[in-house]
C-alpha cells in the first residue's frame, strides 16, 4: 500500500503549472491570545506547500481547527495564515479565506495567481464536514483541478476533506509528510528491521491495545512504563497502591503476559508520593505501599531501560509512545528524560528510531531532544495507533483510487 502510493515527485512539474490544488494539512495547533504556540504541524507541511508553488500551483490549503460548534471566533484559522506567511517563502504570497466554501472562496481563487497561496477558514465550522456531506464534498472539490492529502493525523476520518471531496478528484495525491508517514509505519507494521524494540508508557492502555496486538509478535523487547505499567504489574500479583489501574483492561494485560512476559520489560522500582502535589517523594523498590501512587519509574528502571533503548550496534528500529511517568511534574520528569535521551542516542547510533503521541513529543521537546534527532515523529497520535493495529484508513486508501 505505502509503495503505491503516489506523492507529489511522481508527476510531472508541468502538471501543477497554473492548476488549482486543494491541500488538505493538519493546522490544528494551539491558540492563545491569537497566536500560534507550537507550530511543529504549520513547518512540517512547508515541503508540500513550497514544492507546489514553486512549480506555480495555485495552493489552496484546507485544515480545521479545534471542536467548534458552527461559526466561533475562537477557532479562526487567521492566526494560523499569519504565521505561515512569516515562515513560508518570502516571495510566496499567502492569503486567508473567510470561508471554505462559497461564493466568497470561489472569488478568492478566481484571483489567484501562479505561486500564491490561499488558506481557507476552519473546515469544521460546517458541520457537513465531519458529516462527509455530498453536497459540501462537491463545493469543496469545486474549488481546485487537483487533490494532495498531507494531514495523515485526520485520515482515520471519513471527513469531507480527508475523503468525500477527494474522491471526486480525478488526481489525488500523498504530500511528503504522509508519504513519509505511511512508509515508516507501514514498515514497523510489516516488517520492521531487526531489532525491534517498542517503548510504551502514559495511561491509555485501551487506545493502545490495538497497536499492541499487532506489534507485540514481532517485536523482540516491549518496554513498559508510565501509569500503563501498574495494570501489568498489577496482573502480576505485584502491589501497586494506588497507582492508576485499568481495571477494566487487566484480563488483556494478563493474557499480554502470559503470551510474550520473555520480552516483555516491567519497573522493578518506582517513584512514589501520596499525590502529585506531595513534596515528600520516596523511591520504593519492588511493592507499592497502600496509600501511595507510583509516579515515574525508578533509577534502578531507567539504567535498565536507557540501556536496553540506547544499546544498539546501528541497526534495528525503536518504537516509542506514552511518557514514563507524570512527566510534567518535575520531580517525576526524570524517566521520561532519560528515555527520551536515549531515543536520541540510538538514533546516532544509526537505529531507526519513531516517536508519536501528543504527550510524548511534548516531553521529548522538554528533554532537550529535537525532531532532527528522530528518523520520524509520527504527529498521527490516534491516527497512528490506528494504523499500527491493521485499521483501514480510508484518507490514505483514497489516494489509491478507493
Ligand atoms: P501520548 O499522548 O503520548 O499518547 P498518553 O496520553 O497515553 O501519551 O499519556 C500521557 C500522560 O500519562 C501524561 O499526561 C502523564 O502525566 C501520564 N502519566 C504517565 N505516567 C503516569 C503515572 N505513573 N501516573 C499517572 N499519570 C501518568
Ligand atoms: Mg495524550
Amino acid at each position: 500500500m505505502a509503495s503505491s502510493l503516489r506523492t507529489l515527485s511522481d508527476i510531472e512539474d508541468a502538471r501543477f503549472d497554473g492548476r488549482r490544488v486543494l491541500v488538505r494539512v493538519d493546522f490544528n495547533v494551539s491558540i492563545s491570545n491569537g497566536s500560534v504556540g507550537e507550530d511543529y504541524r504549520i513547518r512540517m507541511a512547508i515541503p508540500t506547500i513550497e514544492y507546489l508553488a514553486k512549480r506555480g500551483a495555485k495552493v489552496i490549503l484546507a485544515s480545521h481547527l479545534g471542536r467548534p460548534e458552527g461559526f466561533d471566533s475562537d477557532y479562526t484559522l487567521a492566526p494560523v495564515a499569519k504565521r505561515l506567511s512569516e515562515i513560508v517563502d518570502r516571495k510566496m504570497a499567502v492569503r486567508f479565506a473567510s470561508d471554505c466554501v462559497g461564493p466568497a472562496v470561489a472569488n478568492e481563487v478566481s484571483q489567484m495567481n501562479r505561486g500564491d497561496i490561499l488558506l481557507l477558514e476552519n473546515l469544521r465550522f460546517h458541520k457537513e464536514e465531519e458529516a462527509n456531506d455530498a453536497e459540501f464534498c462537491k463545493q469543496l472539490a469545486a474549488i481546485a483541478d487537483i487533490y494532495v492529502n498531507d494531514a495523515f493525523s485526520t485520515s482515520h476520518r471519513k471527513h469531507a476533506s480527508t475523503y468525500g471531496a477527494a474522491r471526486l478528484f480525478d488526481t489525488r495525491l500523498a504530500g511528503f509528510n504522509l508519504k513519509k508517514e505511511v512508509e515508516y509505519l507501514s514498515m514497523m507494521r510489516e516488517n520492521p528491521p531487526k531489532p525491534f524494540k517498542v517503548v510504551v508508557g502514559g495511561v491509555k492502555i485501551k487506545d493502545k491495545i490495538g497497536a499492541l496486538e499487532h506489534l507485540l509478535p514481532k517485536a523482540d523487547k516491549v518496554i513498559i512504563g508510565g501509569a500503563a505499567a501498574y495494570t501489568f504489574l498489577k496482573a502480576k500479583g505485584v502491589k501497586t497502591g494506588k497507582s492508576l489501574i485499568d481495571h477494566e483492561h487487566l484480563p488483556w494485560v494478563t493474557k499480554a503476559l502470559t503470551a510474550f512476559g520473555d520480552k516483555i520489560m516491567l519497573p522493578t522500582d518506582h517513584v512514589a508520593a501520596v499525590s502529585p502535589a506531595d513534596t515528600s517523594i520516596s523511591m520504593v523498590k519492588g511493592d507499592i505501599p497502600d496509600g501511595m501512587a507510583g509516579f515515574d519509574i525508578g533509577s534502578e528502571t531507567i539504567e535498565r531501560y536507557s540501556a536496553e533503548v540506547a544499546g544498539t550496534n546501528g541497526s534495528g528500529m525503536i518504537f516509542w509512545n506514552g511518557p514514563m511517568g507524570m512527566f510534567e511534574v518535575r520531580a517525576f520528569a526524570n524517566g521520561t528524560v532519560n528515555i527520551a535521551k536515549s531515543m536520541a542516542l540510538a538514533y546516532w547510533r544509526g537505529a531507526k528510531t519513531l516517536i508519536g503521541g501528543g504527550d510524548t513529543l511534548e516531553a521529548m521537546k522538554k528533554s532537550g531532544v529535537n525532531e532532527n534527532e528522530v528518523s520520524h515523529v509520527s504527529t498521527g497520535g490516534g491516527a497512528t495507533l490506528r494504523y499500527l493495529a491493521g485499521d483501514e484508513m480510508p484518507g490514505v486508501s483514497v489516494l489509491n483510487g478507493a
